[in-house]
């Protein structure tokens, strides 16, 4: 599945806010989004932010969504489609369906610095999800599947230096977290409250519904 490779800061700059893409150095004051003088949205015209119409206002909802997620268009719309027919809100679904993937779970228990470095940990299939290997970062999981980092990885230097990075991290209520074996569990499927995200995903429900 392809993947947006190109510079991130620009990304929180085009949504003005910090999307948390980078690990580590997005609570450093280096971040662009906290210097003014550099918070704005990129190009020759971004420092002339105009008021957002109410389309605009859905679409760059939507666009901040599949940015945090690191989900392409078409995917993402995937999503939209199956949390569309499930039962529910399916605002929620949709957020539900994008928290389940595997790259974001080991995001979430702290085995990733970053989403991306999250999913780079899953397509060099350094993860294992019910004893079995998975490298597939989109793959979805499912209440009580186990992930794991591979027995002959779990001293490397790598990871060493992501827990480091990731001790303070707030396990998700959906999931339960031994850090010293590296392994980690769904214990449930997330509900909205649950899940930590500044997105407003009815805004994304209006959009599709139109
Ligand atoms: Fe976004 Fe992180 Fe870059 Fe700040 S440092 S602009 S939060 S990716």
């Amino acid at each position: 599945m392809a993947r947006y490779i190109g510079p991130v800061c620009r990304l929180c700059r085009r949504e003005g806010e910090k999307l948390f893409l980078k690990g580590e150095k997005c609570s450093k004051s280096c971040c662009p989004i906290n210097n003014p003088k550099r918070a704005v949205a990129p190009g020759q015209h971004g420092s002339s932010r105009k008021k957002l119409s109410e389309y605009g206002l859905q679409l760059r909802e939507k666009q901040k969504a599949k940015r945090i997620y690191g989900v392409l268009e078409s995917q993402f719309r995937n999503y939209f489609t199956i949390a569309d027919r499930l039962r529910g809100v399916t605002g929620e679904n949709l957020l539900r369906l994008l928290e389940m993937r595997l790259d974001n779970a080991v995001y979430r228990l702290g085995y990733g610095r970053s989403r991306t470095e999250a999913r780079q940990v899953v397509r060099h299939g350094l993860m294992r999800v019910n004893g079995k290997n998975v490298n597939i970062p989109s793959y979805e999981l499912k209440v009580g599947d186990v992930i794991e980092v591979k027995d002959r990885s779990k001293s490397a230097q790598r990871f060493k230096d992501i827990l480091e990075v990731t001790a303070s991290r707030v396990t998700p209520e959906w999931m339960a977290v031994e850090r010293d074996n590296l392994r980690g569990t769904v214990t449930a499927a997330p509900n909205r409250d649950q899940i930590e995200t500044n997105v407003r995903e009815t805004l994304i429900v209006e959009l599709y519904s139109k």
